[in-house]
């Protein structure tokens, strides 16, 4: 046993984007040694199968709508873990330090006098990126890659600095942003940034299930709420995705004449849909 995980300490470790081969190497040593392991809704199965047999697998996932432990719940129960002499996983999706409050989590243990460190991962963005065959920056075109989170509490309006944001040499990353996607593409061009700038989003990103939508900003309001289902869903606006590769798949038929609506401005605006759609999220409503 490698002598940087003695029991009562804690690690708060980034599972990746959901790939079980995208966990780095010490990720996938960690979570076979811990005897407690926390995890969040976002973290893959295939993950979750290193977890060693005799150790307790403990869900402590978030989804918006769907909390199942608030925060200072899910602080409480690491460090009782870890006080109780446990090796502690914190198990979360991507990278742990991208909104995935592991600043609360740190500084939980340490008031506690437990020893708390973190592991890296593949943050959702990258492999975003990876499944577009985009780069997030680009020489001259994207000199700057930005990382927000546009998901707001019910009935409010989203807080963003939306003339910073529509930089037009710039990729934005956003993260919980299908819900607002509409309302993302509405403030950016009321800060000028053009509505033919080019915007991809992709869903459940790395795994089998993925999907990949591409349009462009006046467009995404309409886009976003047809194609996507209710998985995790990133997207990237900026000129870096005027590069990103759509492969295979089709939006489909319809019903309803809303639905319809859907379907033929979807046809006109995404280009292409990759992964099938299951018939009955495909014209959902959508929150990430
Ligand atoms: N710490 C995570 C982000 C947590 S916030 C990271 O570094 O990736 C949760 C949001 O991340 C989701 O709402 C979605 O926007 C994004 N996300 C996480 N996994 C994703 C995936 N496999 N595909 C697409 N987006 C993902």
């Amino acid at each position: 046993m490698s002598d940087d995980f003695p029991v009562g300490t804690v690690w708060l470790v980034g599972a990746g984007p959901g790939d079980p081969e995208l966990l780095t190497r010490k990720a996938a040593r960690l979570i076979g040694q811990a005897s407690v392991v926390f995890h969040d809704a976002l973290v893959g199965a295939g993950v979750l199968d290193l977890i060693h047999p005799a150790a307790r697998a403990v869900h402590v996932g978030k989804r918006s709508g769907r909390h199942s432990k608030d925060q200072a719940s899910i602080d409480r129960l690491i460090v009782e873990a870890a006080l109780a002499g446990e090796r502690v996983v914190r198990l979360k999706g991507g990278d742990p330090a991208i909104f995935g409050r592991v600043a609360e989590e740190l500084d939980a243990c340490r008031a506690a006098g437990i020893d708390a460190r973190i592991c890296p991962g593949v943050t959702a963005a990258s492999a975003a990126a990876a499944s577009l065959g985009a780069s997030l920056t680009l020489r001259g075109l994207a000199r700057k890659l930005t990382f927000i989170t546009a998901h707001a509490r019910a009935g409010e309006a989203l807080d963003l600095d939306w003339a910073a944001l529509a930089d037009r040499q710039a990729t934005l990353a956003i993260y919980m942003g299908k819900a607002a996607a509409p309302e993302v593409a509405e403030q950016l061009m009321a800060a000028e940034l053009p509505g033919d700038t080019p915007v991809a989003m992709v869903e459940n990103a790395s795994l089998p299930h993925e999907r990949v939508l591409r349009t462009r900003l006046d467009l995404l309001g309409l886009a976003a709420c047809s194609g996507l289902g209710d998985g995790p869903a990133l997207l990237l606006i900026g000129q870096a995705m005027a590069r990103a590769e759509i492969r295979v798949g089709q939006v489909e038929n319809p019903n309803s004449s809303r639905q319809q609506n859907v379907k033929l401005a979807s046809r006109m605006i995404v280009p292409a849909i990759t992964g099938r759609p299951r018939p009955d999220e495909r014209f959902s409503e959508h929150h990430s």
